[in-house]
């Protein structure tokens, strides 16, 4: 197989480029724009393998898009390109309209375009997998979970650019027939992801003994999964999922920003040990505009039919986690001094 990666200098992307080339020995073009948020260090394991190529280039750019389609001949497409972060669409949002949205329209326009032109047992075996997120569901109260079936209720500006991308997606099936997936999956975790998220940020603050934010009173709640799991998990759906349908993907990691943040202060504690508690750098912070209170997932769909189940349990992940920010300071420092400092973004003025 020949798979086209959008997005794939990202934190999920880079981590579904490893997996098809380095575990299962697929070919990979990874298209990506390189945004602040990218980082080609995190492809390092396979750079020099013949298998995988790096194009650079911007989803909104017909042109381009279509040069490396017929360049590439992909038999299929994951689709991970996106702005990504909830804090910076608050601040501004027309980047997250112009890449998810727009840049969505164009990738799908030039996937279809290229797909019609496929020979008959090639385009039957075409599939395009759109990755999205659970935040396009909006907010759980203390119980329940979002399944396939939950309806779309998006609260920011990114989980609203994302539903908007999901809604594309799927009308490509309906109308044109293309054999379009959709995924939409929980917070994820893990190596290589910019050190703006919470996990990444809380781990690099502590360690260097600044104050760890925890927005509101820290009571709201995430579904965790491992990246790891994710990249498998999508490189399954591409094979086994049906045209113009969802799937859910969580791990059953249900934990409050507060358990998260503790839960890294004890690792660091016993890892890193600084001559105080790590925890005593938590300070509560003004919550996030439109915060989402509780996400959980239903996985029950994608691991029935996908026959895909997350193995990494939050402890084992999380402490894995920690260890590998710590053993990778030659990774983040440079996104950390050059990028973004960790300064508060999303607030309202005033
Ligand atoms: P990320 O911000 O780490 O990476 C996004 C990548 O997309 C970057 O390499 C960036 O350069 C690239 N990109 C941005 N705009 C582009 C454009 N116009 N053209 C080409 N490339 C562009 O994001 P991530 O956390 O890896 O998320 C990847 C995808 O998975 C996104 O679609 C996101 O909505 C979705 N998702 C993320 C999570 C999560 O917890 N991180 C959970 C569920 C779904």
């Amino acid at each position: 197989m020949r798979i086209l990666v959008t997005g794939g200098a990202g934190f999920i992307g880079s981590a579904v480029c490893r997996h098809l080339v380095a575990e299962l020995g697929e070919e990979v073009v990874n298209l990506d724009k390189l945004t602040y948020a990218a980082c080609l260090a995190s492809l390092d394991p396979i750079a020099g393998d013949a298998r995988y190529r790096f194009e650079r280039a911007d989803i909104c750019d017909r042109p381009a898009l279509d040069r490396i389609l017929a360049a590439t001949e992909p038999d299929g497409v994951i689709h991970l390109a996106a702005e990504s972060h909830v804090d910076r669409s608050i601040s501004g949002a027309a980047d997250f309209v112009t890449t998810n949205v727009v840049g969505t329209f164009q990738l799908l326009e030039a996937s279809r375009g290229y797909w019609e032109r496929l020979p008959p047992h090639r385009r039957a075996a075409f599939r395009f997998l759109h990755v999205s997120t659970d935040e396009v569901y909006g907010s759980l109260g203390p119980t329940g979970r979002f399944t396939e079936e939950t309806r779309y209720d998006p609260s920011s500006p990114y989980s609203a650019s994302k539903a908007a991308s999901d809604h594309l997606a799927i009308a490509w099936h309906r109308t044109y027939g293309m054999p379009v997936v959709v995924s939409n999956c929980s917070n994820n975790y893990g190596p290589c992801q910019f050190p703006e998220k919470l996990i990444p940020l809380v781990i690099i603050n502590a360690l260097e003994g600044l104050e760890l934010p925890v927005y509101g009173d820290g009571s709201n709640v995430r579904d965790w999964l491992h990246v790891e799991d994710h990249a498998r998990a999508l490189v399954r759906i591409l094979a086994r999922g049906r045209p113009g349908e969802k799937y859910n993907v969580g791990g059953h990691n249900e934990r409050t920003n507060l358990e998260v943040v503790g839960g890294i202060c004890a690792h660091l504690d016993r890892l890193a040990p600084a001559g105080r508690r790590h925890g005593d750098l938590i300070r509560f912070v003004a919550d996030r505009p439109g915060h989402d209170a509780r996400y959980a997932i239903d996985a029950g769909k994608t691991e029935s039919e996908i026959g895909w189940r997350a193995t990494e349990t939050f402890e084992s992940g999380l402490e894995k986690t920690v260890r590998w920010y710590l053993a990778n300071e030659a990774w983040w420092r440079p996104l950390r001094e050059r990028r973004y400092g960790g300064e508060r973004l999303g607030l309202l003025a005033g």
